[in-house]
């Protein structure tokens, strides 16, 4: 017999070496990794999705008729050396992993590795489109990728819609009033697996925190299936326009929240994009929207996937700005906060281990770049914070495009932003004890006050940046810099403190 390993981010019958596994010469052998478990501080639903979701694979594979192997062991070498002891498996076939540290554990084993199809750019492809490229910008990989794919295409190779993009459309900011348009995510009903994955965090001692899970987040193939039709049928029509908008009364809005069952196998981004594909083709979903959608998935997912295995292992240890404090406590859910805009992102972390990409960016990304956070620090913490976390997608996201530690790599400028632009994408500064305009005095808002900071701060490095230069000037006559570089050190102590 022949052993197939499976990751818990590989959760489908159809990906790499299980495609082609046959119950009658294969085992499947997975490993729960104590030592994963206890490695971080993760959010209770992130670390019962995935838990519950291998333990559910586990099951269908067994009612197709396979014997599984599901060994808790402290590592995952240990789990793999007590198979091989007990099974004597004539090879061992594992799919390329998603992680770098992954890839090295399989590199020191006997064991076959074979081809990911998870991604539909596998990362030797991208470094091809990479080549010698000076700027490897997203806009062209996306391009290049709907042209190979054929999404939203024509015959005559031009783009569906006669655009490439239709982000202009796509960046409205919240409806006015207090519609609430957006249909509500499918739930499922928790039972007794689930049950018995929480009670085993707790008897394993993994440090949690966040609310129980409430079966928002499917675990299972069949409940994930549900809920791309369900995106497809009521959700995605409405994808588009709002993208960016934040509210305090939808912490969804049309966001698919599908990113975690592509993340672990649930989905396959083939079949996302295919449903998109035929939603418009049945006139059932207007071009911004399956054009923003397709963007997400084909163009920024696959860009994010191909740069972390082109960087690494060297940009983990990015720090091109220099940030060395601490996570603020109100980001480990320690603190209570003012600013209404983090308390409402925290408020749904702590609900659903999930915040949309602007909350990500722009609120608690933006939050700890004007603040110096250590990049590695905030990386780590998004990916043990929420539901879709996993080193690849956040390191690109954090290093690169959110704390600019990478210098530059990612995005040609910081993405740093004061209370005007959260005010103007959002309904939080509304409800604010803080004055988004205000950059000195105690009512001053935190983002503006640090924004300014930050932009006098690295002037050196940013002045002749053409996309930001001009704000680095403005902050240059500021005839209070001298009282905002004061605030900013008293807002500083005060986040430090979790007293803001
Ligand atoms: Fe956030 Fe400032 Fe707006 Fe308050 S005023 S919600 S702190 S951006």
């Amino acid at each position: 017999m022949q052993t197939v390993w499976v990751f818990g981010d590989q959760l489908n019958r159809r990906i790499g070496a299980l495609a082609d596994a046959d119950p009658a010469t294969h085992r499947i052998l997975l490993v729960e990794s104590t030592a994963k478990l206890v490695s971080r501080r993760w959010h209770r639903q992130r670390a019962h999705f995935v838990l519950a979701s291998m333990r559910r694979f586990a099951n269908e594979l067994r009612d197709a008729g396979f014997e599984v192997d599901v060994r808790r062991a402290a590592t995952l070498r240990a789990g793999f050396d007590a198979h091989v002891a007990a099974h004597d498996p004539d090879e061992v076939i594992v799919t390329e992993p998603a992680s770098w540290d992954g890839l090295e554990v399989l590199r020191a084993l006997d064991v076959t590795v074979v081809r990911s199809n998870q991604f539909l750019c596998h990362y030797d492809e991208f470094a091809g489109w990479a080549g010698d490229r000076k700027q490897l910008k997203m806009e062209d990989f996306y391009r290049w990728q709907r042209r190979r794919l054929g999404y939203l295409m024509e015959p005559d190779g031009e783009p569906t819609g006669g655009r490439w993009n239709f982000d202009d459309e796509n960046r409205q900011p919240p409806p006015k009033g207090n519609a609430n348009p957006w249909a509500p995510p499918q739930r499922s009903e928790l039972d007794d697996l689930d049950r018995e994955v929480l009670a085993d965090l707790d008897a394993l001692g993994v440090d949690t925190w966040g609310a129980d899970p409430d079966g928002t987040w499917a675990t299972s193939r069949r409940a994930a299936l549900s809920r791309l039709r369900h995106f497809v049928d009521h959700v995605l029509p409405q994808f588009g326009p709002h993208e960016d908008a934040m509210v305090e009364r939808s912490w969804h809005l049309a966001h698919s929240v599908l990113s975690p069952y592509m993340n672990i196998g649930l989905l396959l981004v083939g079949e996302v994009c295919d449903a998109v594909q035929e939603a418009y083709e049945r006139g059932d979903v207007p071009i911004n929207s399956a054009e923003g959608f397709i963007r997400q998935v084909i163009g920024w997912r696959e860009y994010v996937w191909g740069t972390y295995w082109l960087w690494m292992p060297d940009y983990r240890s990015r720090n091109a700005l220099g940030a060395d404090r601490a996570l603020p406590p109100v980001l480990r859910g320690d603190a209570d906060t003012d600013m209404n805009c983090v308390a409402n992102c925290m408020a749904t972390l702590h609900d659903h281990a999930y915040n949309h990409h602007i909350q990500r960016l722009m609120v608690l990304g933006n939050l700890t770049m004007l603040h110096g956070v250590d990049p590695w620090e905030v990386t780590e913490w998004m990916w043990s914070s929420f539901i879709d976390g996993a080193e690849w997608v956040m390191l690109p996201n954090v290093i690169g495009m959110s704390q600019w530690a990478d210098g530059g790599m990612m995005a040609t400028k910081p993405y740093a932003a004061g209370g005007n632009y959260i005010d103007k994408m959002s309904d939080y500064c509304a409800g604010c004890r803080y004055d988004r305009k205000a950059r000195v005095g105690d009512d001053a808002c935190p983002f503006t006050t640090l924004y300014w900071d930050f932009l006098s701060r690295h002037h050196d490095r940013f002045v002749k940046n053409p996309r930001i230069a001009r704000q680095v000037r403005a902050a240059e006559q500021l005839g209070d810099l001298l009282a905002v570089r004061e605030r900013a050190t008293t807002v500083r102590v005060l986040l430090d403190d979790g007293k803001l």
